[in-house]
């Protein structure tokens, strides 16, 4: 990085840490797409001047509410409630929900700050937003998962709504959450509109929106195989998680010819050198979705397959990985296991779940590498679609959203073709997605004043 570059992220990274103290992946972000708009911003001093990237690393409005609630014995459990609305300069706050023991300011805030540039990348009207709980969806019965929502959604309501900040699903927040928090708005708003998106078929849910994530990170990952005359056909496919995005990822791939070899989750992967086929996909669906099993008796089901209990899936060789469970789930030990073992194709479905030294070991590798900002963008960009099929209150086909979709993908393979591709020709993934989606951001910002 040039030297002006350089002090730039250094200084302003001081600044935010001083300011977040202890908000270590909300610092992991930022400094990422700092890092990739350094340059782009020392040939533009009007935006420096402006002070864009401070104002963007800064949340437009922070919520964090108590959501108290009753477990099915009465007891009575406290958990904490969060929503980001970081960033509304090119349409309302746009982002999912987390429900995991794990969510805590920072990660709402990194997920936001990325959600800004991933919604500006798709193209459509969206700002950026998270939010969502530290309850533990895991072994908690339906009627217990229905009154947190509840609870979780008597307090989010009065801050959304269908021009103001529209949420969506993420880790341990799917169909049936959706479900139970859109219930509750619409009964404490009294009004049926598209606030929330990943909604059912039959009350306003688009087509595709739950294959997108886990479709459209395959569309992009032919997109980056098309350049270097490769594709799934054939190849082999690594896959961490077994929720929404996994499983999606996992049907596009073995469609496309990819033979998929693992799946996993927080307690360890199985490993079917045989590959998936419709038949096991099936199987996992049912599993996970409606018996919300664990993906250990994956192995049980299949004995061909074994299970690592406490491993993740990266030291298997590959052709293809796709990390679509959490962020950090793939290390500089990791990384460095897949490219030994032939991999040349990482296409993130999962936010952030790459480290730092991870990315660097498949830069400097030269394999294809594409951050989850770009290649998991699918979802929001379905949930847009889905946004705008309740506002024209129509339903488009299965084939109308899945042609957009693969057009929103290839379009935002060509930003990343555009905004970062080096001088020996790699195509550094990871500057092409931050800088085009800080251009658009940064210009509707500049159009808008000081607010
Ligand atoms: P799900 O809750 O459906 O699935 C999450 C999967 O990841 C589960 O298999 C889960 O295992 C595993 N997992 C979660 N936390 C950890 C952890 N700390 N360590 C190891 N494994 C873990 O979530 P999604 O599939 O929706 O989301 C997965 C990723 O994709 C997230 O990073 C999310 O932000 C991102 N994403 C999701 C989108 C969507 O449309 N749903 C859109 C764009 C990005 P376990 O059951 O053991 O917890």
């Amino acid at each position: 990085m040039e030297k002006f570059a350089q002090k730039y992220v250094e200084s302003f990274m001081a600044d935010l840490i001083a300011k977040n103290p202890g908000e270590l992946e909300f610092h992991q972000a930022v400094r990422e797409v700092l890092t990739s708009v350094a340059p782009y911003l020392q040939a533009y001093p009007h935006l420096l001047d402006n002070k864009i990237m401070e104002r963007m690393a800064e949340p437009e409005r922070v919520i964090i509410f108590r959501v108290p609630w009753t477990d099915d014995s009465g007891e009575v459990h406290i958990n904490r409630g969060f929503r980001v609305q970081m960033n509304s300069a090119i349409g309302p706050y746009k982002g999912g929900i987390r429900f995991h023991p794990s969510v805590n300011l920072s990660i709402m805030k990194f997920l936001a700050f990325e959600q800004t540039f991933k919604n500006s990348l798709t193209t459509l009207p969206m700002g950026g937003g998270k939010g969502g709980s530290d309850f533990n969806p895991r072994g908690k019965s339906d009627a217990e998962v229905m009154r947190f929502c509840q609870s979780f959604m008597t307090e989010l309501q009065k801050y959304i709504g269908a021009d103001t900040d529209v949420p969506a699903g993420d880790i341990g927040v799917g169909g049936r959450e959706v479900g139970f928090l859109f219930g509750q708005y619409k009964r404490l708003r009294d009004e049926f509109t598209g606030t929330l998106t990943g909604k059912g078929l039959a009350w306003g849910g688009s087509l595709l929106r739950p294959e997108a994530t886990g479709y459209g990170a395959c569309y992009f990952a032919q997109e980056m195989l098309a350049t270097r005359g490769k594709s799934f056909e054939g190849a082999t496919v690594v896959i961490s998680g077994a929720g929404n995005v996994a499983q999606y990822a996992a049907q596009k791939a073995l469609r496309l010819g990819a033979k998929v070899v693992t799946l996993s989750d927080s307690d360890g992967f199985v490993y079917d050198p045989d590959g998936l086929d419709e038949e096991k996909m099936a199987y996992v669906f049912h599993l996970k979705n409606v018996l919300r099993g664990r993906i250990k008796e994956y192995a049980v089901k299949y004995p061909g397959a074994q299970y690592f209990p406490g491993e993740k899936p990266w030291k298997i060789a590959c052709d293809i990985a796709m990390p679509c469970a959490t962020q950090n789930e793939l290390d500089g030990d990791a990384a460095r296991a897949l490219v030994a073992g032939g991999c040349y194709c990482v296409t993130e479905g999962a936010n952030m779940p790459s480290t730092p030294e991870a990315i660097e070991v498949f830069q400097r590798a030269r394999i294809l590498y594409s951050p989850g900002k770009a290649s998991n963008a699918g979802g929001v960009a379905t949930s847009g679609l889905e946004m705008s099929q309740n506002s024209i209150r129509q339903k488009w086909t299965a084939e109308e959203v899945d042609a957009q979709l693969h057009r929103i993908m290839s379009d935002i393979h060509a930003a990343c073709l555009r905004y970062g591709t080096e001088e020996d020709g790699y195509v550094n993934y990871v500057k092409g997605a931050n800088i085009a989606g800080f251009i658009k951001v940064a210009n509707a910002m500049m159009d808008q004043g000081l607010v």
